[in-house]
């Protein structure tokens, strides 16, 4: 290690405290590995109010913030925890903004003052580090409910001698997930009007959270080298793709890490059966426990397709619902743990009543079903429309469950063919998106099923697949020093 950085990581959710999706799972893996590294890594969240929910614990550190918002004041109370024993994490504090479940909106749509409590919770972030006596050296932001921090560093505290050599490096978890809203919340952000340029933090008309870390940013990552190419098109970029290609330079992809210690069948206490590489057995216990989860009606061979995954049209749910009918009459059974979309939860709520023996469907949020998911079945199927790292189709490889997924982004850049001749690759990809090309890549996985001995050198390879931290931590120490020189 060359120097010993102050790194603070800021995110609107962590695991094991907040969770909606993958965005969680780096913000609690990194730091881990961070340290690991040697650094001193803190992570900065809101206090929503399943954090108070989560056996980990906080407590109260008798700080406040006080935050200037539109024309008046709110206070933002600081508690603290640790992960994995000791990496702080803070917590601010406001029940008007943040004592909700869900955290971003209900069923009906988002919270109409989005842009006010994340407003808050960035300017709290960097009141916290003086509050707290930290001067960190990056702080890490991830996602749009972050994206105000390197803005408030570029103007508001551009002279502030406490963050005189704090650098900024903002990460596209999801580039779909923009912030965008109306002009006058620069008003209750208490930002310069004059960044409200197409060069600033003007996004057809609207405030952009996401824009404006774009261009306030010192360095951009995403989360896979391909999604990293792939944002910079029209056909990825959400109409950010100028923008971004404008940064090019300062752009850079980092597959995501797998945290093995939440995520190993040798160890999940989550299932029926501990297995590894040497001894598969148990994974046909954890088959037998979700065929009785789902109280589903088949053989020990009958193939079991899964799905754990947001339902948003963005998963390629659409080409799901295309096929099903197809796989269900060749033989396979499906299970899916998802919420979202209403459309999509109703579809497979009615869809599972009118099918029970074959189609097991759990809607909802359930991180103990997802690992027995991911251990019971044979397949995951992941055809998403485009994907900027995933995170399920690492997990299932761990758990020996072979995932077919769209050739996008991270997938594109996690799964390798498998190939029949040399007994080499991970899962089956497919290019286009259509229900035709989905069926395909999963007849070619099912072929494979049928033919045991290739199976299980597949299972193999699937397990035997590393996507440790390690790696991705080293390739973010290398950035936090490189834009450190900036
Ligand atoms: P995204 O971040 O786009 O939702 P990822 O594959 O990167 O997709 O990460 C999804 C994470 O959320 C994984 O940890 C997955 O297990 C989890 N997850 C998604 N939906 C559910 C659910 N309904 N219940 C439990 N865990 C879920």
């Amino acid at each position: 290690m060359t120097q010993k950085l102050k790194i603070l990581l800021a995110a609107s959710e962590v695991y094991p405290y907040a969770k909606t999706g993958g965005l969680a799972d780096i913000a609690g893996s990194l730091p881990k590995a961070l340290k690991l590294l040697g650094h001193d890594i803190r992570v900065i969240m809101p206090k929503h109010k399943c954090v108070a929910q989560c056996p980990l614990g906080i407590r109260p550190m008798g700080l406040d913030v006080t935050i200037p918002i539109g024309g008046t004041f709110k206070n933002g109370f600081l508690y603290t925890g640790n992960l994995d024993g000791d990496i702080p994490v803070y917590f601010v504090g406001n029940e008007s903004y943040f004592s909700r479940d869900p955290i971003y909106g209900t069923r009906h749509g988002d919270y109409p003052d989005n842009a006010e409590r994340f407003i808050f919770f960035c300017r709290s972030v960097l009141e916290v580090c003086k509050s707290i006596r930290f001067q960190p050296d990056i702080i890490h932001c991830n996602d749009w409910q972050t994206a105000l921090i390197p803005t408030y560093l570029k103007t508001i505290y551009a002279k502030d001698k406490w963050f005189k050599s704090t650098r900024t490096v903002f990460s596209i978890h999801n580039l779909g997930y923009q912030g965008n809203f109306p002009s006058s919340e620069l008003k209750t952000a208490g930002l310069p009007f004059s960044i409200f340029t197409p060069q600033g933090v003007e996004f057809y008309n609207h405030f952009s959270f996401l824009k404006s870390a774009l261009v306030h940013a010192d360095l951009l990552t995403t989360v896979s080298p391909t999604y990293a190419k792939e944002i910079q098109t029209k056909a990825f970029g959400f109409k950010m793709d100028g923008v971004l290609r404008k940064r090019s330079k300062d752009l850079v992809g980092i597959l995501n890490g797998v945290d093995y210690q939440e995520w190993n069948p040798a160890s999940d206490p989550s299932i029926e059966k501990n297995f590894t590489p040497e001894n598969v057995a148990g994974k046909l216990a954890c088959k037998r426990k979700l065929a009785d989860l789902f109280s589903l009606k088949i053989e020990d061979d009958t193939p079991i397709l899964s799905m754990v995954t947001r339902l948003s049209s963005q998963k390629g749910i659409d080409l799901v619902i295309d096929i099903l009918g197809d796989l269900l009459s060749e033989g396979m059974a499906f299970v899916l743990l998802g919420s979202g979309d209403s459309m999509y939860e109703d579809y497979f709520l009615k869809t599972s009543k009118r099918l029970p023996a074959r189609i097991g469907v759990r809607i909802g949020f359930d991180e103990k079903l997802a690992h027995q998911i991911l251990a019971g079945s044979d397949i995951l199927l992941m055809p998403s429309q485009y994907e900027p790292c995933g995170l399920t189709q690492m997990y299932s490889l761990k758990y020996g469950t072979v995932p077919v997924v769209r050739s996008v982004g991270g997938l594109a850049d996690s799964i390798k063919e498998f190939n029949l001749k040399t007994s080499k690759g991970t899962g089956f990809k497919f290019k286009k998106f259509t229900p035709d090309h989905l069926h395909k890549a999963v007849q070619k996985a099912l072929s494979v099923y049928r033919k045991k001995n290739q199976w299980q050198k597949l299972i193999l390879n699937d397990m035997n697949a590393d996507f440790g931290w390690d790696r991705a931590a080293k390739k973010y120490c290398q950035l936090f020093q490189r834009v450190l020189k900036k």
